[in-house]
This record gives structure tokens, C-alpha cells and sequence, in this order.
């Protein structure tokens, strides 16, 4: 994981307008606005020289998509929020099985926090909540993740209490880090570049 910054991306020249069409729907109609998201794709993707934010990865089988960091359906106040807009692939955004080890991952709508800690529902709430997953957007986190030379994702530091070690452990899980096909695409990429050093 590479720390994105998605401070300075620009939206379309309309963007304020659209939020504010879809704001004015309420929070019933919130899946009526998905233009709101999908219209800041390209400039997410540019963010990341389009690779999905979570696992670095292009995805070849389809052309990703914008998932909310924090699920539009338990943050309904951060549907249309761009800070919350983040580019990713499939493996990384929806649930699925690894058909080759039976695993399930995926982000899906899930957003786990540590335990005892509130869920924001505002923003001015965010600096209270420890979400348990990972940000790429957040200039801390990406180093939380190391990758061995087998391409397996795995922790960077020690201390089962450690709370990026958890907050590692989680997300890997979470965003389907060790994915077999994810784990041997690093893995080649691993051994190309050992090649070319
Ligand atoms: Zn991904």
C-alpha cells in the first residue's frame, strides 16, 4: 500500500452542483446519485497511476471502480464526500471466494473499528473513531503493510497489541491482500525486479 494524496485532486467543474442535487434527495435516494462518485474516477485514477489504492494492483479483468473508504450505507453522511472516494479493484471492493483457497475477502460494506470506539456520524467526528482499516489516504498508514519476497502482504511490525499491527491484520483480510492470484502477481514482480537489480 503507497500513500495516495487525494488533497489536491480536482472533481468535475459541476461537482458542487451534483453533491448538492443529491444532498437535496436525501438519504433514502443516496444509490439514484452514483454519478456523484463516478464522476471523480478518472481523477482518482490519475492519483494512483491507475492502480487500485488498497493493493497497488491494475486490475486487467475490469476497470475498477470508486468505493467509499467509509461504506456509503453505515455513512450515509459521507456518500458524497470526495475525501471518501477511493479507487479500487474488484478483489479489493467486493466480497468474493478465492477458488483457490476457499477464502472470502473483500471489503464489501464492512468498516470495523477497535473495540469501545463510537462511529462518527459526522464529520466532525472522524478524529474520534480508529477505524481498523487501513487508509491509503492517510499518510501513516501505508507503512503499516510489508510484503515478503513470496508476495504474501503481511504486517510490518511486531506486538500482538501493537495497533497497526491489528489494524495490518485486519485489512489484509478486509481488502483480500493475499488474494493467491494478488499474491503471485508480487511475487513475479518481486523476482523482476531481483532481475533487474
Ligand atoms: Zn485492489
Amino acid at each position: 500500500m503507497r500513500f495516495i494524496d487525494i488533497a489536491f485532486m480536482t472533481p468535475p467543474d459541476n461537482f458542487g452542483e451534483m453533491v448538492a442535487r443529491a444532498e437535496a434527495d436525501g438519504e433514502d435516494n443516496i444509490g439514484n446519485h452514483s454519478d456523484v462518485w463516478r464522476c471523480c474516477k478518472e481523477s482518482l485514477k490519475q492519483a494512483s497511476f491507475d492502480k487500485c489504492f488498497y493493493c497497488e494492483m491494475k486490475d486487467i479483468r475490469s476497470d475498477g471502480t470508486v468505493d467509499h473508504y467509509r461504506p456509503k450505507s453505515k455513512y450515509k453522511w459521507s456518500a458524497f464526500r470526495i475525501n471518501n472516494f477511493r479507487f479500487a479493484c474488484t478483489f479489493c471492493n467486493s466480497r468474493r471466494t478465492d477458488r483457490k483457497t476457499g477464502e472470502v475477502g473483500g471489503k464489501g460494506a464492512g468498516f470495523p473499528l477497535f473495540d469501545g470506539c463510537q462511529r462518527a456520524t459526522c464529520p466532525g467526528e472522524i478524529c474520534n473513531e480508529l477505524p481498523l482499516l487501513l487508509d491509503p489516504c492517510n499518510a501513516a498508514d501505508p507503512d503499516a503493510l510489508d510484503y515478503r519476497t513470496d508476495g504474501a502482504a503481511v504486517p510490518a511490525s511486531d506486538g500482538d497489541a501493537n495497533p497497526q499491527r491489528v489494524r495490518a491484520v485486519t485489512s489484509i483480510e478486509a481488502y483480500h491482500l493475499n488474494h493467491s492470484e494478488l499474491q503471485e502477481a508480487r511475487r513475479r514482480a518481486a523476482i523482476e525486479i531481483g532481475e533487474n537489480q
